[in-house]
């Protein structure tokens, strides 16, 4: 028998900063016991299925005993070592899968704690390679809107403009390029406008881009829009026409997300830095990685300090490269093929119902990602409990009911998530005076 802690929720509601949350106006929390397999466990005993795999993170599910066996034999062995000056068995084993399973050209990695450091690691890896390449001017990034890539201020600088916290923080964040973002749908043939803008921009701005900065084929925090693969392919091409580098942040569709090993294996191409995260350690403790070609390398390396000036506290944490490696062994089995497959083809069954439901304005599913996207913002927390009512765990955005469930969800498990988005969107389609959720809300 186990027995659960107490949770003190008034400590919680006065004291604990939640994301995107005001402290003095704190939403409401659940409180989280166990969780297991695909279920997490409240404390008032009640089961609720997930359908965010604690943001795209635990794919594998809960307690994986394979992942907890990898890190429980860390534990007690080397559970923290410093990296400067110091190596070990798991980041070496966790690196070599990393280069193994990405595209060829990436062959060096750097360990980061969490996604938006390897964003920042990103950005200044492109600064600093263009100083190598005697190109000093070359020091801004391009990107698109409706990006989502973190909430550390260089981060922030590449988030959409207005949707993100550029006008909460002012002049502290770096003015960035951006255009418009990709118009053509996943699997649609490319729109002969779409990346006008983008030509333009560069035509106009390469002497001072560094790098183009976008999420492959899915936009996830800032809308979960699914684009194009002949986008990214072309988008790719102009990089090399305007010797700009392409950086691809993977952070939320890497590790089988969209289908495919990575979302770039849609548009068959490479990335000169990649971003991964999230999912790396199978959801159970932050790790993340930013990996570049030989060339990025070498112009770091040909800059005038030398050397490249990144080196967190807990970089390369044993224990979690020895959880990334356990996770990324079950990545190579495969099997996450057959499943994402499954769910992709249950939740297009399911969810197209939805199409048809007053307030509803797409219904749209890319691999183990279902979304039904309301004509209106919707009311978080309101919303919240009707999910748990419902037994499940599904956390609504903007105007977004989305799932990206664990990939080793049952079928019924699945039907269970899908039956209560629908039940949620009619409600919310049959509301006439819905209150909205008037404060800022990112992936919150
Ligand atoms: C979540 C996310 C990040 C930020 O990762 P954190 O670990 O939350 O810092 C960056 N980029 C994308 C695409 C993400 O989805």
């Amino acid at each position: 028998m186990s027995s659960y802690p107490t949770i003190d929720y008034d400590f919680d509601q006065q004291h604990i900063w939640h994301p995107y949350t005001s402290m003095t106006h704190a939403l409401p929390t659940f409180g989280v016991v166990a969780a297991n397999g695909c279920e997490l466990v409240l404390d008032n005993g009640k089961a609720l299925i997930d359908g965010t795999s604690s943001w795209w993170a635990c794919v594998h599910g809960y307690g994986h005993p394979q992942i907890l066996a990898a890190m429980n034999a860390q534990l007690h062995t080397l559970s923290h070592v410093m990296f400067g000056g110091i190596t070990h068995h798991s980041a070496i084993e966790v690196s070599k899968q990393l280069v193994a399973m990405t595209s060829d050209n990436l062959t060096k990695v750097f360990l980061a704690d969490s996604g938006s450091i390897a964003v920042e690691v990103a950005m200044k890896m492109a600064l600093q390679y263009w100083q190598g390449r005697q190109q000093p001017k070359k020091q801004r990034i391009l990107t698109v809107k409706n990006g989502y890539h973190g909430d550390t201020f260089a981060a922030m600088s590449v988030c959409d403009p207005e949707g993100g916290m550029h006008t909460m923080f002012g002049n502290a964040v770096t003015q960035q390029l951006f255009v418009d973002a990709p118009q053509t749908p996943f699997g649609a043939t490319l729109l002969a406008d779409d990346l006008t803008a983008m030509h333009l921009m560069l035509t106009n701005q390469h002497e001072s881009v560094a790098a183009v900065i976008i999420e492959p084929i899915m936009q996830g925090a800032g809308g979960m829009r699914f684009y194009s693969a002949d986008y990214l392919k072309a988008l790719r091409a102009l990089c090399d026409e305007f010797n700009v580098l392409l950086i691809l942040d993977e952070i939320a569709t890497g590790f089988g997300r969209t289908g495919k090993l990575f979302a770039y294996e849609h548009a068959d191409i490479e990335a000169d830095i990649l971003c991964v995260g999230k999912a790396l350690t199978g959801g159970y403790i932050s790790l993340a990685a930013t990996l570049c070609s030989d060339e990025v390398a070498q112009g770091i390396s040909d800059s005038p300090s030398g050397v490249f000036m990144h080196g967190p506290t807990f970089m390369g944490n044993p224990l979690a490269c020895a959880a990334a490696s356990a996770s990324l062994s079950l990545i190579a089995n495969n099997e996450w093929q057959a499943q994402v497959s499954q769910i992709e083809t249950q939740m297009c069954q399911e969810l197209a119902e939805a199409s048809h439901f007053d307030g509803v304005k797409d219904v749209r599913v890319l691999g183990a990602v279902g979304v039904i996207e309301m004509n209106r913002q919707l009311n978080t927390a309101a919303l919240q409990q009707q999910f748990v009512d419902l037994g499940v765990w599904i956390r609504p955005f903007s105007n977004l009911i989305y799932i990206m469930p664990p990939y080793c969800i049952s079928q019924s498990q699945l039907t269970t998530l899908t039956q209560a988005m629908k039940t949620v969107a009619k409600s919310v389609g049959q509301q006439t005076t819905a209150k909205t959720d008037t404060q800022f809300i990112s992936h919150g």
